[in-house]
């Protein structure tokens, strides 16, 4: 997998591309990342990207040019590596106003061979970049960040732990939260008592039926609890459904106490 970032802070993805689990896939070779910037295709001398809205008002806006040359550059190369016949690249616009960015769509983009991040700034791009370019557009959430690299630091990283190889115990990324649907269950660790608190005795028993068992009802609880919404999507057993009326009564018996 390789992901290419189109930024004006190149220097802002050093730590986050050397470091942790990143840092390893890397090292394994298991993914190819880099940080472009576009102010080298400026083609221009004072290395301009940005500017004034059309129409007027206030902010800067990305210039369409640089943009497009360094996309056209990378793809340049990947036909020169003889790589254009695989999967063409996904182009990747970090914006506010795009598609809000979920567990799927990381499963989803891992799945690719090639993607292209493109970080904006300032007031935000000219359109034609939305409409002529990219093959997405990515939200990470309902607020407005100052740039692009910051979402595109949670992309990559949550698309690569999704990655064969990468995490040690690769069990890990298939039973978190909502790579299952649910929110996971809780964890615990030695010491079996801290402060008068302890482990429940089921995680003690090596019994893994139960354990199993435990997980699943607890994972359940906690997700009708904190996000009920995500219960619609799920497949229910008539176990779990036997369980969510059960954490219903239990409501119910503490509003009445
Ligand atoms: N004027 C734009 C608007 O109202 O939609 C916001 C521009 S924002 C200040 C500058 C850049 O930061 C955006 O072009 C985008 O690349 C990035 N950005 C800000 N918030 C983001 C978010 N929630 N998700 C993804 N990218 C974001």
């Amino acid at each position: 997998m390789r992901m290419d970032v189109l930024t004006l802070f190149p220097e802002m993805f050093e730590g986050v591309f050397h470091s942790s689990i990143l840092g390893k896939a890397r090292e394994k070779g298991i993914v190819n990342l880099h940080a472009v910037n576009f102010r080298d295709y400026a083609g221009n001398k004072h290395g301009s990207v940005d500017d004034t809205p059309y129409g007027g008002g206030g902010g800067m806006v990305l210039k369409p040019e640089p943009i497009f040359h360094a996309v056209e550059d990378l793809l340049e190369r990947r036909r020169e590596a003889g790589e254009e016949a695989g999967r063409p690249p996904r182009i990747i616009l970090m914006c506010p106003q795009g598609e809000s960015f979920t567990q799927r769509k990381a499963e989803e983009l891992a799945a690719e061979d090639h993607l292209i991040f493109i970080c904006g700034h300032y007031e935000g791009y000219d359109e034609r970049i939305r409409e002529h370019l990219v093959t997405d557009e990515l939200s990470i959430g309902d607020y407005v960040l100052t740039g692009g690299e910051l979402p595109a630091m949670v992309i990559i990283d949550s698309v690569t732990r999704l990655l064969p190889g990468v995490l040690g115990n690769e069990m890990s990324a298939v039973t978190d939260s909502f790579s299952t649907g649910m929110l996971e269950y809780p964890h615990y660790t030695r010491p079996v008592e801290f402060r008068g608190w302890k482990v429940p005795d089921i995680l003690l028993s090596g019994h893994h039926a139960n354990v199993a068992d435990w997980r699943r009802k607890e994972a359940l609880r906690r997700t009708w609890q904190r996000r009920p919404d995500l219960l619609e999507n799920l497949d229910l057993s008539p176990k779990d459904r036997k369980w969510l009326e059960e954490f219903e009564k239990e409501s119910g018996r503490n509003m009445q106490e």
